[in-house]
């Protein structure tokens, strides 16, 4: 199976739970970003993420108090790079004894001294490796010399300890996306469990020149679409089939919510219009039906997993062929 049948299942009763209580919008996914303290500076990453001190990070208590009020089953933590929190031990610790699975995002920098050997492998947790390209794309990205290689070591370790280990891929731009079928065959031989790859979306705070228009990323899905027939990837064939630009759906920001130093961003993963502090005044004062339609000119060239996988899963009540195309994708993928 393409996802571990506890996590099918625990999303599968997610959607049950909140359908019987006739909820129209639910969190799938909390972006969980303890820090923005980074030990890189990437080009395509924006300023506030990577230049926050460590002394401002967020609590443990308000990290868990965070997973609890969103209720999502999935957790990705993020940043800042994640293995720089002190607490994150008991961070991944607290996230799985409440059953939620965890992504843990890293550049995986320092994967030998902040995970292997303190935090054991778990069915619960996987971990996202970030790579944006081949040795030459990769370096040039993350702004520094030897990081590929550097990944490409904690890649082949972390399988041989048993973790579970997925990549991210992000297309910009420049990409190239005969290198991007080099990385999916090149990371597929070292045995990791899944690829995701997403259109790079310009961020408020980033000033490069190097993200996609709506139109470059049709041009350039179309051939991921491709790509995917060969290659584990975790984006579902109809999202891939809307960033190609071959169906539309409405925007679902609400499905993947994102608690930050700086509180509860809304109203998206990538636009921080408003940070509020508490959860309910996050929940209750975004007018999701707004940014639902996509109207906003921020939403323009859009096209990210994080508003739109919830939507391709909330359609598919719609279209039986949808509904079997995916159970068949995940089960024999
Ligand atoms: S379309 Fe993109 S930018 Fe707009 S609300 Fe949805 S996720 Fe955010």
């Amino acid at each position: 199976m393409r996802f571990p049948v506890h996590i099918t299942v625990d999303m599968i009763k997610h959607q049950v739970r909140n359908g019987l209580k006739r909820q129209k919008r639910y969190p799938f996914v909390l972006m969980l970003e303890p820090l923005y303290t980074c030990n890189l500076a990437c080009l395509g990453c924006s300023t506030e993420r990577h230049t926050g001190k460590l002394k401002d990070r967020l609590p443990l208590e308000k990290c868990l108090q965070a997973v609890d009020e969103s209720q999502a089953p999935a957790v990705s933590i993020c940043g800042g790079e994640p293995t720089l929190y002190p607490e994150l031990p008991e961070l991944i610790e607290g996230i799985i004894k409440r059953k939620r699975h965890i992504y843990l995002c890293t550049n995986a920098l320092l994967m030998d001294e902040k995970v292997f050997g303190v935090i054991p492998p778990h069915k619960r947790m996987s971990i996202n490796v970030h790579l944006d390209g081949m040795r030459e794309t990769h370096d040039y990205v993350v702004d520094r010399k030897g990081v590929f290689d550097k990944a490409i070591e904690a890649i082949k370790k972390a399988k041989k300890l048993g973790y579970h280990v997925v990549t991210n891929t992000t297309v910009f731009k420049e990409t190239k996306i005969d290198e991007v079928e080099e990385l999916c065959e090149f990371v597929s031989d070292l045995g990791i469990d899944g690829l995701l790859i997403s259109p790079g979306y310009q961020y408020e705070t980033v000033k490069e020149d190097m993200f996609l228009t709506r139109q470059d990323t049709e041009r350039k899905f179309k051939r991921i679409l491709e790509i995917s027939k060969k290659y584990r990837l975790q984006s579902t064939p109809m999202f891939l089939e809307f960033a190609a630009g071959m169906r539309d759906y409405k925007c679902s920001p609400w499905s993947t919510v994102t608690y930050t130093p700086n509180g509860w961003k809304g109203p998206c993963y990538l636009i921080g219009e408003k940070f509020y502090d508490t959860w309910d005044e996050f929940w209750n004062g975004t007018d999701w039906d707004y940014w639902e339609s996509r109207l906003d000119p921020k939403c323009q060239n859009c096209a990210m997993h994080s508003g739109f996988e919830a939507s391709v899963v909330k359609d598919l009540g719609k279209s039986p062929k949808d509904m079997l195309r995916m159970a068949a994708w995940n089960i024999f993928g």
